[in-house]
């Protein structure tokens, strides 16, 4: 379970202007939720999912993971929770485009240290059957659609069994058809006991998903 409670980011601009990214976010996800979070761009949104896969700390206020104060996480610790607890997916894909579907998701299971070496290949196909692009395994990234580059990156997020899925507008570079593929892709996976958050800007996306919050000016306006 995710709790957060009166989360503050601020960046500053030169010696005056001051961004409140994020301010006095009080937000709980339960887990196997399928959360979609929405709000103009500027209003917060990547801050919030960047600090719950804690790619980066808040100012102040309390991040609990599963009852446990991230703050007093080791760098190992916080290590384990973005390589193994979470998987994140964007909007861009962020695949190493020369190489192949394999070698993009294996890639975190060689941070992994719990898994050996012998397991890496049944690990990606494993991966790769859950997202449905078995066969293509030795293509180049560079060689594939938006679609298909997203479930490689969906089956990159998932290749180390993490119970919470963060997506940043995982369907934005995408048309309606290839979006509405991969968010049954997203719905599946949230089937299967992970919690999956969204960020988006696409009311069909928010549509679907089980619970919407709305952020506007770093602060949660609509839950
Ligand atoms: P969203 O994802 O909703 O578009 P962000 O969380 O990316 O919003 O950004 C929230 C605000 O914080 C914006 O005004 C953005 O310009 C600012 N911001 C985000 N990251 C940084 C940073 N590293 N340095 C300075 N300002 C930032």
């Amino acid at each position: 379970m995710i709790e957060l409670k009166n989360i503050t980011k601020t960046y500053y601009k030169g010696t005056s202007a001051q961004i409140n990214a994020l301010d006095g976010v009080d937000l709980t996800v339960n887990d196997g939720e399928l959360l979609g979070i929405i709000g103009a761009s500027g209003s917060g949104k990547s801050t919030l999912l960047n600090i719950i896969g804690c790619l980066d700390t808040p100012d102040s206020g309390t991040y609990l993971l599963n009852g446990e104060d991230v703050r007093a996480f080791s760098q190992k610790r916080l290590a384990a929770v973005r390589n193994r607890e979470t998987g994140f997916v964007l909007q861009d894909f962020g695949l190493m485009l020369d190489r192949t579907i394999y070698r993009n998701i294996s890639y975190p299971l060689i941070f992994n240290s719990k898994i050996k070496s012998s397991e890496i290949k049944a690990l990606t196909a494993k991966a790769l059957e859950a997202v449905g692009l078995s066969a293509r395994v030795n293509s180049k990234c560079s060689e594939l659609s938006g679609g298909q580059k997203q479930r490689v990156a969906i089956a990159r997020a998932i290749v180390n069994s993490p119970s919470v899925i963060l997506a940043d507008e995982p369907t934005g570079a995408l048309d309606t058809k290839t979006s509405a593929e991969i968010m049954d892709l997203f719905k599946a996976l949230n089937k299967q006991r992970r919690t999956v958050i969204i960020v988006t800007h696409d009311p069909k996306v928010a549509e679907q998903c089980e619970r919407v919050i709305e952020i506007s000016d770093g602060k949660i306006v609509s839950a």
